[in-house]
């Protein structure tokens, strides 16, 4: 039997949330109900908004939470490094991988959600369907011949050719069967970023790949990604791992959890003096 490998992958972009908090606890909870292992990684590949007393913070505030990882930045593991921005070469591989196959095309149109795909899409950072513009069957020969040579993917956005009308599906260990269908529920995505930033959809594909990663607990609000990431796992000839979306903690005006919802931080939930049994018994 394979051994059961979990992740827990935060960015250090801000404090972590209790939404944050509890879906982790899950996934520590379900490869602890399959003796398996659980692994940090941490996702900071945007160096805009990632910032290095973020990651202090996260190893700190899920310590006190009551996590415990077997592999990670703090204590090495045999897929190290388990920081992103320390795992370019790989991403770069998968990158002429799909440029050679065909399935990726340099795009220039500028837009707010290119801008960021170094982070993940949670909710209503959403990226629109993209409208095919620069797709090789809309421009000239010479573009297209462009993909061909193209040695480094920076100073153009590169996005995966979704085939339109195409339905993606899988079996989530949480919410039974899902599709969705590509062109219509999402288009074209964001690969690798013009400021030569690898997207959160390949690094988190090429990462859980590399590191056997047997099941991928996340929030809820990331379903849509996983559409995504399951083209690319094909695309790169890989597996794919399960998947269990955990619930959404809300706000009392029912929106999703975010970094901006301070005092649901698990830092300020820790300096109120909460314990931590009691945030996870009210929120989990
Ligand atoms: N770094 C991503 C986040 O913090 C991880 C998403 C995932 O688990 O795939 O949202």
């Amino acid at each position: 039997m394979t051994l059961y490998r979990g992740r827990i992958a935060p960015s250090p972009t801000g404090y972590l949330h209790v939404g944050h908090g509890m879906t982790f606890w899950r996934a520590q909870e379900r490869s602890r109900a399959n003796a398996g292992l659980m692994m940090l990684r941490i996702e900071d590949l945007d160096p805009q908004r990632c910032r290095p007393e973020f990651y202090d913070a996260i190893v700190k505030d899920l310590k006190w939470l009551g996590l415990k990882w077997d592999e990670g930045p703090d204590l090495g593991g045999p897929f190290a490094p388990y920081l992103q921005s320390q795992r370019r070469p790989l991403y770069l591989e998968a990158w002429q991988q799909l440029r050679d196959a065909g399935w990726i095309y340099p795009c220039r149109c500028s837009r707010k959600d290119v801008l960021q795909a170094a982070v993940a899409p949670h909710d209503e950072d959403e990226e629109p369907i993209y409208p095919g513009t620069c797709r090789p069957e809309n421009v000239s020969s010479s573009r297209v011949a462009e993909i061909r040579i193209a040695s480094h993917p920076g100073g153009v956005h590169w996005r995966f050719h979704v085939s339109d009308g195409e339905k993606v599906d899988f079996f989530d260990q949480r919410l039974d069967q899902q599709s969705a269908i590509a062109g219509t529920d999402f288009g074209d995505f964001v690969i690798w970023g013009k400021d030569d930033v690898p997207a959160y959809q390949l690094a988190v594909v090429v990462d859980d790949a590399a590191m056997g990663v047997t099941e991928v607990v996340r929030g809820e609000d990331l379903l849509t990604s996983t559409f995504r990431q399951l083209l690319l796992y094909r695309a790169l000839g890989k597996t794919p791992p399960q998947f269990y979306h955990s619930p959404l903690i809300r706000d009392e005006s029912g929106k999703r959890l975010a970094k901006r919802h301070a005092s649901l931080s698990l830092r300020s939930l820790r300096d109120a003096g909460v314990p931590p049994n009691e945030v996870r018994s009210r929120f989990l």
